[in-house]
């Protein structure tokens, strides 16, 4: 379970690979640049014309023009997609390398550092393939390396800085995305302990891991009940990075169903491979906490995940049947697909009793309903802490890991009551799924900590790329979670 690193080398100054594009950034008033000579024809018939997103190659004399847009608009997110794309052909031909020209012109409209941690996340993403298991027609070839060439000698300390930041973060993005992507043949809660224990190895982080007679005897019985139908126990896992100096915690909960079919609940067979996704909020957790270990952000960081599988078998746990929570709640499940909150309920309210945290935020492909309401652009966030809402949408312009907001008002949660115990575990009726399963996981949670809700269900996966996110499993939240915690710490 070794956590791979990108093969692209990053350097400064001229670019020796034998095939090296030289990459200019061309800004939409540039007409008269002279680096365009040669071009003029193509910006007369508007091919290019430094607006944003447009690009175009020169293969004569291996030149690639990027077109940024107006100086006025420059977003960084724009970036992405470009060189995600350019990422992707380091791995078509051998020996393919880039020469990025960064002009005063073009830097000063830029957080240096920020524009280079852009380019070098997004070549990573770009260049990991995600036909992991494929052993023919592999078109991963040996990238040549990537150099940046600047003006001013000042400015280099920042693109140094940035490269190693990037690199220290796609790694851990490409190695979520990466269990993501590999089937429930592949990764079980078994896979999710060797997987930690390796994070845990690299940064010297404490780990626990919780498996089933300890999570008896704790009365764990949401993880429990959940993976009463399979052969793979579920478990609780916990890592704890504790740099010396930090003044606060701030606690991550990931949900790591490794496959969900429904349980007694069973969904329907059309889609039902994509539920290998259902444990993308517990990947992005492992794998935060790794690139933020690696960035020796200041803050403590407890990452705690419940993984498990939810079979129908013989002995699953059924619709009806109630069970008492780790917080000591009883809960009637009403639908056993609605497992995700169940394994969640548990680990929120063990972290907040145990670890105690400043702040917790929790990462899960929780409902169909937050696809239903934002596709595949954007997370929901739900809080009743605006104060933490505003520092999570802070962090998720950085990273480009998108939030929007949903009230997560207790009138929501009316349908959450039960005839037979405290809780059931769907609210019944149409509309606000997302909000309503925010509303029963806050039941697990003590109300004097900052926390917040992360339904990442539309955008852990995405059949089409688009902005800073790839196409297939994107790592969503690593480098919102990375943002977050070194906003946390100051
Ligand atoms: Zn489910």
């Amino acid at each position: 379970m070794k956590i791979e690193s990108s093969p692209i080398k990053y350097t400064l100054g001229e670019n020796k690979s034998p095939l090296t594009y030289k990459i200019h950034f061309i800004l939409a008033d540039e007409k008269d640049n002279p680096l365009l000579a040669g071009f003029q024809d193509q910006w007369k018939s508007g091919k290019f014309r430094g607006e944003s997103k447009q690009k175009f190659v020169d293969e004569t004399s291996k030149t690639i023009f990027l077109g940024l847009g107006k100086p006025e608009n420059l977003p960084l997110r724009n970036l992405a997609g470009m060189f995600i794309e350019l990422g992707k052909n380091l791995r078509k031909l051998e020996g393919v390398g880039y020469e990025i020209f960064l002009r005063q012109e073009i830097t000063s409209h830029y957080d240096c550092e920020r524009l280079v941690y852009q380019i070098v996340n997004s070549i990573d993403l770009g260049y990991f393939d995600i036909r992991v298991l494929a052993t023919k027609d592999q078109e991963k070839k040996k990238p040549g390396s990537v150099s940046f060439q600047t003006e001013e000698i000042s400015i280099d300390k920042k693109i140094l800085s940035g490269i190693k930041k990037a690199q220290a973060v796609s790694k851990q993005v490409n190695g979520a995305r990466y269990i993501a992507h590999l089937p429930s043949n592949y990764f079980r809660p078994q896979e999710f302990e060797e997987r930690s224990r390796e994070i845990a190895k690299d940064h010297k982080l404490k780990i626990t891991v919780f498996n089933e007679p300890q999570l008896k005897k704790m009365g764990m019985n949401g993880i429990l009940a959940v993976s009463r139908g399979t052969d793979n126990a579920g478990k609780m896992i916990i890592l704890d990075y504790n740099p010396p100096g930090a003044k606060k915690t701030f606690a991550i909960v990931g949900k790591g169903l490794t496959f969900d079919t429904g349980g007694i609940s069973l969904k329907p067979s059309a889609e039902m491979h994509e539920m290998k996704y259902d444990m993308c909020g517990a990947s992005a957790t492992i794998h935060a906490i790794a690139a933020i270990a690696s960035l020796k952000t200041k803050i403590r960081v407890v990452a705690a995940i419940g993984t498990a599988e939810n079979m129908p078998d013989g002995r699953a746990y059924k619709p009806g049947d109630v069970y008492t929570a780790y917080n000591g709640l009883t809960v009637e499940v009403q639908n056993t697909d609605a497992e995700g909150r169940l394994v969640l309920g548990d680990v929120l309210s063990y972290v907040c009793d145990k670890i105690k945290p400043d702040y917790m935020v929790d990462l899960a492909t929780l409902t169909g309903a937050a696809i239903m309401a934002l596709g595949h652009e954007t997370a929901a966030v739900l809080s009743k802490n605006e104060e933490f809402i505003a520092k999570i949408k802070q962090a998720s312009e950085l990273s480009d890991d998108r939030v929007w907001e949903l009230p997560l008002w207790d009138e929501y949660g009316e349908g959450l009551k039960s005839d037979i115990a405290d809780l059931r575990n769907i609210a019944g009726g149409k509309g606000a799924g997302t909000i309503s399963a925010g509303i029963f996981l806050s039941h697990f949670v003590d109300k004097d900590i900052p926390w917040a809700h992360l339904d990442i269900a539309g955008t852990a996966w995405r059949k089409k790329g688009s902005g800073t996110q790839t196409n297939g499993p994107t790592g969503y939240g690593v480098r919102l979670l990375v943002e977050l915690a070194e906003i946390l710490s100051r």
